[in-house]
């Protein structure tokens, strides 16, 4: 059979660093790569209570097909709480349960994208939102960004000498890869631009109720006074990935349109999924259970960059997220960080090199370094083995 394929799976490729990185899924291997929550904070207890809860009081529904929407409990929880944790106006009608954030960000492209058009991004910025656009036959152009975010009239300039902006993506908070947050003033700046140029702006934000340290900010969307500003959210870092539960939440003009899309996609979200995690939030304390994956992240933050700070030879600089799963580490410019990793795997550790988190390539001095998911003694151990591996190329 020769096949067909549509024209957009010539724009995507499979990831040469993810072939690599299957290597990193064994148990021996130090591994700074994934951005995997903490398993042991899975609640899993409480899960099957309410599994057999959802089951015992309304087990057909819960099995039943159910609303594009999502189950209107959840949704209605999801609104309230970002209008107290986030600064925005929203109620359930504002909400569009999807499979994670990642299919909302599908659907974002989805909804907006015309083969292309042009999708504005942080540099660097998440990998996998970079898949999801290029499959949309869109272009990138990467906005000069620093520790605060998107350089305001850098954006402005770009969007004005640029045809077809469509879409400015952003992760406010603790951002992948690099950790950092946007400051408050950006958020507004960018929230003016977007209004000022008519462009939407998706908000990316699972990491932002992962704060270990400093006052929450609210988000662009609490700046925004004609709607431009669309959130995505999921239950993903602060309960368990595995429910693939995540929202999108906007004005209701445009989540009309991602409920079209979401019918051709999958109909629905599991029916049962979004129940029990509504049942665990009226039975259980979230808020507890965040407060413990904050310690537990704020303790593997500290003791990675602690032994960052002791063990990385001079000139190498890195991120100090304050919330979050990533820090972003930056090579001297001879040093690539793709030959660093081949020696690295060689030691049983392993991270993610920079280069793939920029859409038009560049920086391969620079790597991703995931601090979430392994006990303290073993981040310790994987970074003395990283620094070794660093020293011998400074050597040479
Ligand atoms: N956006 C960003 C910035 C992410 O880092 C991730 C996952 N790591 C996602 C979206 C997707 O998460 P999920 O689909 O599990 O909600």
């Amino acid at each position: 059979m020769e096949f067909k394929f549509a024209k957009r799976m010539s724009y995507l490729k499979a990831s040469e660093i993810r072939e690599i990185l299957k290597v990193a899924e064994s148990p021996e291997v130090i591994s700074f790569a994934g951005g995997l929550p903490a398993p042991e904070l899975f609640p899993i207890k409480e899960i099957i209570e309410v599994n057999r809860r959802v089951l015992e009081e309304d087990g057909q529904a819960a099995l039943q097909y159910a609303t594009t929407e999502g189950y209107a409990p959840l949704r209605e929880w999801i609104a309230n709480r970002m209008n107290s944790t986030r600064g925005t106006n929203f109620d359930a009608d504002n909400i569009l349960i999807t499979h994670g954030s990642q299919q909302a960000i599908d659907l974002s492209a989805k909804v907006f994208l015309d083969e292309g058009d042009t999708v504005l991004c942080e540099s660097p910025t998440y990998l996998a939102a970079i898949s999801a656009f290029k499959a949309y036959g869109c272009k990138f152009r990467e906005v000069p960004t620093d520790d605060c975010g998107m350089i305001p009239d850098a954006l402005e300039h770009i969007i004005e000498t640029t045809e077809r902006v469509k879409i400015i993506y952003v992760i406010s908070d603790f951002q992948n890869p690099t950790g950092r947050s946007w400051s408050l003033e950006r958020r507004k700046r960018l929230a003016d631009i977007a209004e000022k140029h008519q462009v939407v702006v998706i908000e990316d934000n699972p990491y932002g109720e992962l704060r270990f340290e400093g006052e929450a900010l609210p988000s662009v969307k609490s700046f925004d006074k004609t709607g431009c500003v669309l959130c995505l959210g999921t239950f993903s870092k602060i309960f368990c990935p595995g429910y693939r539960i995540g929202w999108i939440a906007g004005d209701k003009r445009a989540i009309a349109n991602y409920v079209l899309v979401k019918q051709g996609a999958d109909l629905q979200c599991n029916t049962i999924a979004q129940r029990e995690i509504s049942k665990y939030l009226e039975l259980y304390d979230i808020e507890k259970h965040i407060e413990k994956i904050r310690e537990v992240y704020r303790k593997r933050r500290d003791i990675t960059i602690k032994s960052m700070e002791a063990e990385f030879p001079q000139g190498v600089t890195f991120t100090k997220p304050h919330g979050g799963l990533f820090a972003w580490v930056e090579l001297p410019p001879h040093i690539n960080a793709r030959d660093v990793l081949v020696k690295c795997l060689e030691k049983n550790v392993a991270f993610v090199p920079g280069g793939s988190f920029f859409p038009n390539g560049g920086k391969e001095n620079t790597f991703r370094i995931n601090f979430s998911n392994m006990p303290e003694d073993r981040l310790v151990e994987g970074i003395k083995c990283l620094a070794g591996v660093l020293k011998e190329f400074y050597d040479n």
